[in-house]
């Protein structure tokens, strides 16, 4: 089971694919994470993406795809896998779909969280409130999702196009959103 995750920010998608993943017996892989992972190890690679992500760019496509390829030839992404964060360019898009065709796979699905955005900036508000974080503010929030939906538009498409993007309501009990994650996912076999 070969699954990518997308979601606006505040959708609860990091905590559905920690769900999902154990569920299917899958890792979760979140190249955001493995990034964080890195700068905090001090690795080369840390060193590297370390002011990128600190000005909130992409990291470049080779580089990125790069990380992707390793982690998805370890011996736990036999049976599958879950990606958070990646693909996020038309690039890697195609670099995946290359890499996953050299061992006849392909990605069997794209699980798109639906939100009410009202809501879910509403309760981004509140938690940035309780945690007392300042550049949580309704500006930035709003920012993040305009950034979101341009960005991933033209990925859904691609998805689409290929038969393989099911859209999931993300409102609700964290429970009840897994269930329906996983009722979707119950006939692919990619
Ligand atoms: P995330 O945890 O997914 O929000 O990612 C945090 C940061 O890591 C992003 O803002 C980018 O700087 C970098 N990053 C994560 N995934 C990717 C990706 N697929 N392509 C390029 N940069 C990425």
């Amino acid at each position: 089971m070969r699954l990518i995750i997308m979601g606006p920010p505040g959708a609860g998608k990091g905590t559905q694919a920690a769900h999902i993943a154990t569920r299917f017996g899958i890792p979760a892989i979140s190249t955001g994470e493995i990034f964080r992972s890195n700068i905090k190890r001090g690795t080369e690679l840390g060193k590297r993406v370390e002011s990128i992500m600190v000005a909130g760019g992409y990291v470049p496509d080779e580089l990125t795809n790069e990380i992707v390829e390793d982690r998805l030839a370890q011996a736990d992404c036999e049976p599958g896998f879950l990606l958070d964060g990646y693909p996020r360019t038309t690039g890697q898009v195609e670099f995946l779909d290359e890499l996953l065709a050299r061992d006849g796979h392909r990605v069997g699905a794209v699980i798109e969280l639906t939100v009410d955005e009202e809501a879910t900036v509403q309760r981004l508000l509140d938690r940035a409130a309780v945690q007392g974080r300042a550049d949580d503010n309704e500006e930035t929030i709003r920012e993040r999702m305009a950034i979101y939906h341009t960005e991933t538009a033209p990925l859904t498409a691609i998805y689409a196009d290929h038969g393989v993007l099911v859209r999931v309501d993300g409102m609700g009990d964290i429970d009840e959103v897994t269930d329906r994650i996983a009722a979707v996912l119950t006939d692919i076999d990619d």
